[in-house]
């Protein structure tokens, strides 16, 4: 059988597949095209110049040695990049890269991208020469660095793409990098953690982070003190600009705009620039349009909430920072109880240790239970009797007003009365209370209510099975 690129390329997926996990092998290889083959190269295509950067980081072994099986020591292979021309021209175009060996390596990428030539650097008439001698305070935390940002499946994609920024600023294709997540899942940290590893490799380079706050306020001083301009210049010459929370951007246009300006400039000087949100582009509201499509032109990675195993390790490594020791159990009791929110893990952590030391208590279960309560708490939705009464009828297919009727049709009765079951067991309403909320009836018919529910739902499997949909609707 004669070898083509096809050939080549699919046996080397079989032997890829067997060696990485299937969610892996279905972001990173399935999209892949082979291309041509020509005597010991094989070219393959990928969708984005990211693809090729995480394929070298990560599977470049693999793909090595996959490939000499099939062509031999001297194989070779070549990216072939799809790129969306940003800059107008719609025709997308192609850059050819050849595979480094060296997983950290990425000399090659800079190949004659055209997209730099392009898109030649623009004189700005502002750059006052020597004001790169500046020394610019980065306001960095150092606390907040890699080594203390534990990785997980929930932040590993942010993770390397900061890392992979940190140590190439500027020269890779996450430019602006996008960090975006709810409250309390590492923003900050992450970001501050790629401008103090910048600074550690680079000292030379000016790096800045900053609060789009705080970035808002320097804006509006500057215009009300007469020097926008000394305030655009400050930001032109910084080597790598980190805004933290721009979503704060949304509805300023005046700060928009400047913002636009000052990105512009960086970008096509090659300087980096780290964004972070708490929500992903296409989700933010009252911001410019050009302004949000820059923010996709590099790569926006989200942080998700960690997992159970995350949970467990960022608990334990604040713990040996701060030199506690706590049972194992009480450390998965934190862990299974507060999930979304790595601040209010920490904040359980801390005020588990304050009370246990003020109070000379030892750290207990009993204790932990305390103080969850005092975190998770005001995170639970307040469940109404009336919510309960629309959540039951949604799942029934039918109206409040029906619940809620005379009727003694079978189904009905059933439905109100898993009504009165969950009124019962999620608020504190009396039986009379929720009585009188749900068609008017009396306390006895509740109570029977809930006595009905209980027994059918350990003798009838699908009437359990309400039970159980219903519970998680109303509880989570
Ligand atoms: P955000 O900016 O997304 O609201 P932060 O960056 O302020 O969140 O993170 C909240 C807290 O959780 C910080 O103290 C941070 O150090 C900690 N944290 C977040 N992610 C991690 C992680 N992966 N490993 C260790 N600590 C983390
Ligand atoms: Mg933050």
């Amino acid at each position: 059988m004669s070898m083509t690129a096809q050939t080549v390329w699919d046996n080397c997926l079989s032997f890829i597949q067997d060696n990485i996990t299937p969610q892996a092998y279905k972001t990173w290889f399935e999209p892949i095209r082979a291309v041509k083959l020509t005597d010991n190269a094989l070219s393959i295509q990928v969708p984005s110049k990211f693809f090729y950067e995480w394929l070298e980081e990560h599977y470049v072994k693999l793909l090595k040695v996959s490939l000499t099986k099939e062509l031999g020591e001297h194989a070779k292979l070549v990216y072939v990049i799809r790129m969306e021309n940003t800059y107008g021209n719609k025709q997308p175009f192609t850059e050819k890269i050849p595979s480094t060996n060296r997983p950290n390596t990425m000399k090659s990428q800079e190949v004659d991208a055209p997209l730099k030539n392009k898109n030649p650097e623009l004189k700005n008439p502002f750059v006052i020469p020597g004001i790169r001698n500046l020394e610019i305070e980065s306001q960095l935390n150092p606390n907040y660095n890699f080594e203390n940002f534990l990785e997980g499946d929930s932040n590993r994609l942010a993770r390397s793409a900061g890392m992979a920024v940190a140590n190439k600023p500027g020269g890779t294709s996450f430019n602006p990098l996008l960090i975006f997540g709810g409250v309390g899942l590492g923003k900050t940290h992450l970001a501050h953690a790629i401008g103090v590893q910048i600074k550690d490799r680079y000292p030379d380079k000016t790096v800045l982070y900053i609060s789009a706050e705080k970035f808002t306020q320097q804006y509006i001083e500057s215009v009300k003190k007469n020097n926008r301009n000394d305030f655009i210049h400050f930001y032109q010459v910084i080597d790598v600009l980190i805004v933290d929370d721009i979503q704060l951007l949304s509805g300023k246009a005046g700060t928009q705009d400047v913002f636009f300006h000052i990105f512009n400039h960086l970008h096509q000087n090659g300087k980096q620039v780290v964004l972070t949100s708490d929500k992903a582009p296409v989700d933010m509201q009252d911001i410019e349009q050009r302004l949000l499509s820059r923010f996709k032109w590099g790569l926006s990675a989200e942080l998700q909430s960690p997992g159970f195993e995350t949970r467990v390790s960022i608990i334990k490594n604040k713990l040996y920072q701060d030199g506690v020791e706590m049972p194992e159990d009480i450390v998965e009791f934190l862990a299974n109880n507060i999930k979304t929110n790595i601040r209010e893990l920490e904040g359980a952590i801390i005020s588990l240790i304050a009370h246990s030391s003020f109070n000379r208590k030892e750290i207990n279960l009993e204790l932990a239970k305390k103080i969850v309560d005092n975190y998770v708490k005001h995170t639970k939705r307040e469940v109404s009797i009336d919510y309960i009464q629309k959540v039951v009828s949604d799942y029934f297919q039918m109206d409040v007003d029906t619940l809620q009727s005379k009727t003694r049709k079978r189904h009905i009765v059933q439905a109100r009365q898993l009504a009165m079951f969950f009124a019962k067991k999620l608020t504190k309403a009396s039986l009379a209370s929720i009585g009188s909320q749900i068609g008017k009836r009396d306390h006895a018919t509740v109570l029977h209510a809930c006595k009905t529910v209980d027994n059918l739902s350990s003798t009838d499997k699908q009437f359990r099975k309400y039970v159980e949909d219903l519970n998680k609707k109303l509880t989570m």
